[in-house]
């Protein structure tokens, strides 16, 4: 068995590498990788080599929304066997600090994470890791939904932490992936009016075909003045910001309804963004915000397994592995009009 990565080799660059078979612990299982997504994060990397304080340093394998085929099993492995297809959880955690032992294991501060710097990502042949972050999909989940679980599952985070809720009224800014992740999680929830927000027609669009009862294109209309017509001037239950603008952080808390719950997924440029702390406070609404997400992958599965929640409808390109940096190019440049592209290397 030979196992090819392709590798950023600074930015807007990669190269191929042949890399040693990963060594498969105990606990560990061996993938056979077949599908993985290109994220944000990952076109970020390969575009600026950084992600804040994270550094690529080096040749660097991207990739983290990944699902596979079980190809070994470590000698502890109990749930797990060859020929088992899994969605990987790309979080490695200690498990032993307070954030572990909590459940809240997202938040752990010692977690290796795929295609975070220096943790390797998955555009490869092979890799191996613990089998209780690989979950099993069933018959009637394929492989390219077993990939997308990754950005579903921060959808599902997103409007869980917001308790979106049967009737609700929910407010979405950003129709990228992940906003529209936010949207399929919000309908399967039971909101009876999502209400989208962003300035690309054709997101616009996708939204509406994947369930979004009413869209709005902020450079054609006062988002304001819709969403108060739209909810009768109540506002909304739910909020939730995928876009990371200034603007669309600062509108959260125009539409909020009185009582309800504000979400931030999106990340601003600036690490500080003005707010209207008096208007939130005159609602008593509540302010949070997500970091990845936890616990979730079962759920996810389930819900594409049951048809609750159809994920594969967001995939817009999908490209052979051969072609991984032409993907990340086009990805690049064609940035308005992809909204997520997924590499087969299976
Ligand atoms: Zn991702
Ligand atoms: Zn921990």
């Amino acid at each position: 068995m030979t196992n090819k990565a392709i590798f950023m080799h600074g930015t807007n660059d990669m190269i191929w590498k042949e890399i040693d078979m990963p060594v498969v612990h105990d606990k560990d299982v061996l993938v056979k990788v077949d599908i993985v997504g290109i994220c944000g994060s990952d076109v970020h990397y390969y575009q600026h080599g950084r992600i804040g304080d994270f550094v690529v340093n080096g040749d660097f394998i991207l990739g983290h929304e990944c699902a596979g085929e079980v190809v070994a099993v470590g000698k502890e492995v109990k749930n797990l066997a060859v020929g088992d297809r899994v969605a990987l959880e790309p979080g490695k955690t200690c498990g032993k600090c307070e954030f572990c032992k909590s459940g809240q294991y997202n938040l752990c501060p010692d977690v290796e994470f795929f295609a975070t710097p220096p943790y390797h990502g998955v555009f490869a042949n092979y890799v191996a890791h613990p089998e209780d972050m690989c979950f099993k999909l069933p018959d009637n989940v394929s492989n390219l939904e077993g990939a997308l679980v990754e950005p579903l599952a921060v959808g599902l985070h997103a409007t869980g932490k917001g308790n979106v809720k049967l009737g609700d009224t929910v407010v979405i800014f950003g129709t990228g992936c992940i906003g529209l992740v936010t949207l399929l999680s919000s309908k399967a929830r039971g909101a009876a009016k999502i209400i989208v927000v962003d300035v690309l027609p054709n997101r616009l669009e996708t939204a509406k075909r994947l369930g979004a009862t009413h869209v709005i294109n902020a450079k054609e209309e006062n988002v304001l003045s819709k969403i108060d017509e739209i909810t009768d001037g109540q506002g909304a239950h739910v909020v939730i910001d995928t876009a990371g603008a200034e603007i669309t952080v600062k509108q959260t808390a125009d539409v909020v309804k009185r009582g309800g719950t504000i979400v931030l997924v999106g990340m601003t440029p600036k690490d500080e963004v003005e707010f209207n702390f008096m208007k939130l406070m005159g609602k008593e609404g509540e302010l949070k915000t997500i970091f990845r997400y936890r616990n979730l992958y079962p759920v996810a599965i389930n819900a594409i397994a049951s048809g609750a929640i159809n994920v594969k409808d967001i995939v817009s390109h999908e490209f052979d592995f051969e072609q991984t940096k032409e993907a990340f190019d086009f990805v690049v440049s064609n940035a308005k009009d992809v909204v997520k592209a997924v590499i087969k290397i299976g």
